[in-house]
């Protein structure tokens, strides 16, 4: 049986997400940005809470997990590189690793630049990623404990995913990063083609969460700094891929 999700909104842009396997009656939640969210979507699904799989030290993707963890028991799963600044963990887990939800199996995939160790989870059987703050919908998190070219590898890493991957993330961010991808490919029809279809969500009041990882590869600039279009855009012609990309995470950082 495939995977269910349940996506939900938590603190003030920040997505919570549950995945369920209906096979066992397993639930993740990825991250745990505050519990009392959490609580109202497993009532809401009516799911019962057995793991916490977390992505990075971030308070606002670790601050639920305490008081989810009293309640429930649930195993909280954090990445290696991470685990002593993330409370409550009981697995620790690197690239490479599985890790089991019920009968599902994710793939942990080392994605560093936003934090040292962030990581991120992928479910091949299901097309499923959870990507936290390493790719948002047309954008990408801000590079803070690594380097560009760290956060470029990264990126790179989920840009080889299958195309029919649906990837979660952690914020709803998809406009304001549309707005800045145009100011880099104005010409980009597929970008025009999806601003439309976001302010269709957003004006019906429904999330651009999950986006689907073969747009992304089209449309995302962060993912696009090999285009040659995107470098001779930022005046980079002939530079590194890395090179490209650090220009562009920079100028989105004075956006
Ligand atoms: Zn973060």
């Amino acid at each position: 049986m495939p995977a269910q999700t349940h996506l939900f909104r938590c603190l003030q842009d920040n997505y919570g997400v549950l995945v369920h396997d209906p096979s066992t009656g397993a639930t993740a939640s990825i991250d745990a940005p505050e519990a009392a969210p959490v609580e109202a979507a497993l009532k809401a699904t009516g799911w019962r809470l057995t793991d916490i799989l977390v992505t990075h030290h971030h308070g606002d993707h670790t601050g639920g997990i305490v008081e989810l963890k009293q309640h429930h028991h649930c195993r909280v799963t954090a990445p290696l590189a991470e685990a002593a600044r993330i409370p409550a963990v009981d697995v620790e887990v690197k690239q490479g690793d599985e890790v089991k939800v019920g009968a599902l199996k994710a793939r942990v995939l080392e994605t560093p630049g936003h934090t040292a160790g962030h990581i991120a989870y992928w479910l091949p059987d299901e097309e499923l990623a959870f990507v936290g703050d390493t790719l948002f919908s047309i954008g990408c998190g801000r590079v803070i404990e690594g380097t560009p070219e760290m956060m470029w590898q990264s990126l790179l890493k989920l840009r080889e995913l299958p195309d029919a991957t649906r990837v979660y993330c952690g914020h709803e961010y998809t406009a304001a990063n549309i707005r800045f991808a145009k100011t880099i490919e104005p010409d980009n029809r597929n970008l025009a083609a999806r601003e439309q279809d976001v302010a269709r969500l957003l004006a019906q009041g429904k999330p651009t969460i999950p986006s689907l990882l073969g747009a992304e590869k089209k449309e995302n600039v962060f993912l696009r700094a090999d285009v040659p279009a995107v470098a001779a855009a930022v005046g980079l012609s002939g530079h590194s891929p890395a090179e490209v990309f650090a220009e562009v995470r920079a100028r989105k950082n004075k956006f």
